[in-house]
């Protein structure tokens, strides 16, 4: 950092400050002694949506909550569920490292997303971004999802009953010990 009044590279810091989106910091020249001050910000990300036209665009996060809102209108979906999924959706987005990315992956993300939140969103939200062409391909929309809830729905009962057979067994040991320990025979004592 070069001072601005003698040109010389050596200066310490004696005032870091946070100041809304920045950090400011006051310094002294090792050489001359004066002061300046340097700002330090985050540099801003341009992420381009390439969409199907071959169109750039600039990644606007409003822009896609205001999407995703028009598809869960008068739908019992709290608002901040919202702020989240897009939330989720941006920093997916900045952590490929990508520069551009197709409007295709980004609608894929949010169909994901409303999938697990909302059947009529979820649909809504598709017919506006799969365009569907005729009654048939809304149909096979609806059958797929059928498809998925079906099979998430399976896959949780799984899971609760390998936890109840679980628990089950557990309680067994425990019973044992109790009734054991009441016949005065303790464990693990021959
Ligand atoms: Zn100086």
């Amino acid at each position: 950092m070069k001072c601005p009044f003698c040109a010389k590279n050596l200066s310490r810091v004696i005032d870091t400050r946070e100041i809304g989106d920045g950090i400011r910091r006051r310094r002294e020249c090792q050489s001359c002694s004066r002061r300046f001050t340097t700002y330090e910000r985050v540099a801003p990300i341009n992420l381009l949506v390439v969409k199907n036209d071959g169109r750039r665009e600039e990644y606007n996060r409003d822009k896609l909550l205001e999407g995703i809102r028009i598809a869960c209108a008068k739908r019992p979906i709290p608002s901040q569920v919202l702020e989240d999924l897009v939330d989720d959706i941006s920093a997916q987005l900045y952590a490929t490292g990508e520069v551009e990315i197709p409007s295709r992956a980004i609608g894929e993300m949010v169909m994901e997303g409303l999938k697990k939140l909302d059947d009529v969103a979820y649909v809504r939200f598709a017919s506006v971004y799969r365009r569907f062409q005729d009654v048939d391909g809304m149909v096979d929309e609806i059958q797929g999802l059928k498809e998925w809830k079906r099979e998430a729905t399976a896959a949780q009962e799984r899971e609760a009953a390998a936890q109840e057979r679980e628990a089950a067994a557990q309680d067994k040991v425990r019973q044992d010990g109790a009734q054991q320990r009441q016949n005065g025979a303790p464990n693990n004592i021959p």
